[in-house]
């Protein structure tokens, strides 16, 4: 045995487990790669934004200079973007490294951290690995029960997650719930409002305004993968009140955002027309979903995002039949729901055949 000793936190820490890449299973079942569709992951499925990619085979020749550290044009175009000051900004590798960043900063053994039953994996993973005590209420009809996360709000609470909409259930708060939530949660307590797909909804919550208003609690994060396509760059940004700003910005690596992501970003920001597309394929595509489910009598959680919670029975069996018709979905036994599986929107013609393959491995004429 190794002597080695591993800091106490990681020892019943689970490793994230994310959708399987459409290579490993071409690999392993002997598939041709190009037979396979992925709708595991929450990806754009029309691919990276048109704009992105040109900006990107541009920049892809200045990769022997480091990239600025503090990614200039990006914060400037992204600040006139939303309205806010670039002091108000802060960009991660993926929005998941904004959420570690919270933990560097904010997570400790002394504290709790609320999230909610269903809630997306990486807030309990990155609670344990800071040592800190995860409280978790139940959820209320699959979504976040708003109440019950304020009344688990102690002295000790350092930090609430709340994902609007919410993944892996694609539920989400209505907007006056979450202003009442913003407002009522105590001044000690970072509101952490992950709004990985606020860009698939028609009428979001305005939260941006309550950083201009100079909410002192409130960080809000964003990411470049789901609309914008670019989910293999990892780029992602929070928005908040300076001082946030400033304590994250010190748990921050000098680089994490690479000179190809900055100026892809920069680009996908104006690619109206990609992002107009996606979203009317994601509205299409859940009409789809809906109505071919129903129709099969197959329980589902009405979703506000681009995928869809869907009740088969064995969730893990499913997933593993589905993998062998080449869809790969995501089972959900890891998230308490092992009846489910969480299927991304594609496109008409993966939506097709993607309802095809589940009729034939539920066995549904
Ligand atoms: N938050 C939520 C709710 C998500 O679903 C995801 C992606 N699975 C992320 C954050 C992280 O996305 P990324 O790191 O790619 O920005």
């Amino acid at each position: 045995m190794s002597k080695l000793r591993p800091n106490p936190t990681l020892k019943d820490l689970p490793v994230y487990q994310p959708g399987r890449p459409i290579e490993e299973v071409a690999r392993e079942l002997g598939l041709p790669f190009d037979s396979i569709i992925k709708l595991a992951s929450n990806e754009n499925p029309f691919g990276p934004s048109p704009m992105a990619l040109k900006a990107m085979r541009e920049a892809v020749r200045k990769v022997n200079l480091y990239p600025d550290g503090n990614a200039y044009y990006l914060k400037n175009k992204l600040a006139e973007k939303l309205g806010v000051p670039t002091d108000n900004l802060i960009l991660g590798n993926g929005s998941n490294e904004i959420i570690e960043f919270i933990g560097h900063a904010f997570i400790n053994p002394e504290c709790e951290v609320v999230v909610s039953e269903y809630c997306f994996a990486i807030y309990p993973i990155i609670t344990k690995m800071f040592g800190g005590k995860l409280v978790v209420t139940k959820a209320k009809n699959y979504g976040h029960d708003l109440k019950a996360m304020l009344d688990a709000i102690t002295e000790k609470t350092t930090v609430v997650f709340v994902a609007n909409p919410n993944n892996p259930t694609g539920t989400m708060v209505s907007n006056d719930e979450l202003f009442n939530f913003i407002e009522k949660v105590p001044e000690h307590t970072l509101i952490a409002l992950d709004e990985a797909y606020i860009e698939f909804l028609d009428n979001p919550a305005d939260t941006i305004s309550y950083v201009k208003r100079g909410k002192e609690n409130l960080l809000l994060m964003r990411t470049f993968s789901k609309i914008y396509g670019l989910a293999g760059l990892r780029l992602g940004y929070g928005i908040a009140h300076k001082d946030i700003v400033a304590i994250l910005e010190k748990v921050r690596q000098p680089f994490n955002i690479n000179l190809v992501a900055q100026a892809a970003g920069i680009a996908a920001l104006d690619d109206v027309e990609h992002i107009d597309r996606t979203k009317k394929n994601n509205k299409e595509g859940i009409k789809f979903y809906e109505e071919q489910l129903a129709k099969l009598g197959i329980e589902y959680v009405p979703t506000s995002a681009n995928f869809i919670l869907v009740k088969v029975g064995d969730g893990q069996k499913v997933f593993v039949e589905l993998q062998k018709l080449g869809v790969i979905v995501r089972p959900m036994g890891g998230y308490g729901l092992p009846e489910w599986v969480r299927i991304t929107i594609g496109t008409p013609q993966e939506n097709k055949r993607c309802i095809r393959s589940l009729k034939k491995v539920l066995g549904l004429k």
